[in-house]
């Protein structure tokens, strides 16, 4: 007999024949909480995004395997699922390369005010040859600090030293010996990260040891000049500690790709601030990238439900039980 599957988000067209082909497939709204509680009370998997799965929705389930079509899992709660026994896949890899494409547009354009100048064209400001009260900073040869340096960090370390030319440092709690021969990446404690980068990037999953880790003693660190980049999760960065920060001139401004809140409230005043470039959460938002993503969800499922998964696997633990 087939499996059953419940999808809660909209799929490609062939991805989901793909899935056709291997179980039979239920939409859902994913943003009804109460119509997704409901569909995985009849389900064997279920695979989406961006949507909080709670241990409560899994009670008097028979899920055996969930997808994310993403490689970040904080929607999850992984020891409760382990203890479940349910598979619980992600999409690594796939995204990396466009992650990083997007992590380095967020510095180019803070450090050349790449929007704030192009939205002051098109409000036909320009009247008259610029001078210093239109410059940037430049990025080449900077120091760029990565909080968390893994595939994405590697990716834009690779883009920094090879492309840049410039000097990158990183904090992880183990090394990445890759990224230290290849593009003479130096591991450092924290402190020293934040007081010599000009960005600091960050690129943590958002964890415990992760939550708001970059708050106001880290923001009082940091150069005057300093630039910080967040395309990882909103949460490790306490928001308001940020706000106060750019405000006070603590730091110089920030590149933001993901919020504490997302959507963001249209009233934040992190969207009044020229020196802040806020984007809609986009790191692996091109069509290439997001079609990989959700094939390779997709495969990860029918595979996990075949029980021949051993990839992709965010609690590896639970094979063994
Ligand atoms: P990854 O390869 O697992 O890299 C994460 C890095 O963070 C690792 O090097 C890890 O090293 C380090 N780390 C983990 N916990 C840490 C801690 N407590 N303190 C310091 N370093 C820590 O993951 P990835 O594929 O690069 O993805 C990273 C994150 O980016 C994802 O979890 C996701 O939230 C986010 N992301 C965002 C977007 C977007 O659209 N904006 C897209 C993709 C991913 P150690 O284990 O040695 O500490």
């Amino acid at each position: 007999m087939k499996h059953k599957i419940v999808a809660y988000k909209t799929l490609p067209a062939d991805v989901t024949d793909y899935l056709r082909e291997h179980a039979e497939v239920v939409f859902v709204d994913g943003s009804d909480t109460q119509a997704l509680s409901a569909a995985l009370k009849d389900t064997d998997g279920a695979i989406g995004s961006s949507i909080r799965i709670t241990p409560a929705m899994l009670d008097g389930t028979r899920i055996k395997a969930l997808s994310t079509i993403s490689v970040g899992f904080d929607q999850f709660d992984v020891p409760d699922l382990t203890q479940r026994g349910i598979v619980l896949a992600h999409t690594p890899d796939v995204l990396t390369e466009s992650t990083a494409d997007t992590v380095f547009s967020l510095i180019l354009a803070s450090a050349r005010r790449v929007v704030e100048l192009a939205d002051w064209v098109k409000a036909g400001q320009w009247k008259a040859s610029i001078g210093p009260a239109h410059f940037g900073v430049d990025v080449q040869g900077k120091t760029l600090g990565i909080v968390g340096l893994g595939r994405i960090g590697g990716a834009v370390a690779r883009r920094a030293a090879l492309g840049f030319n410039m000097n990158v440092l990183y904090t992880n709690r183990s090394p990445n010996e890759t990224a230290e021969r290849e593009y003479g990446a130096r591991r450092v404690e924290l402190d020293e990260l934040l007081a010599v980068s000009d960005f600091v990037c960050l690129q943590v999953p958002l964890t415990d040891a992760t939550r708001h880790m970059i708050g106001a003693p880290q923001f009082a660190r940091m150069k005057k000049s300093a630039i910080l980049i967040n395309a990882s999760r909103g949460a490790t960065v306490d928001e308001k500690a940020l706000i106060a920060a750019l405000e006070a001139g603590t730091i110089h401004g920030a590149g933001l790709d993901v919020f504490e809140q997302e959507p963001i409230d249209p009233a934040s005043p992190l969207l009044r601030m020229p020196n802040v470039v806020a984007l809609p959460h986009i790191g692996s938002a091109t069509h290439e990238t997001r079609h990989a993503m959700a094939r390779n969800a997709a495969e990860n499922l029918v595979a996990a439900l075949a029980g021949t998964l051993r990839t992709n696997i965010v609690n590896r633990e639970v094979l063994a039980q």
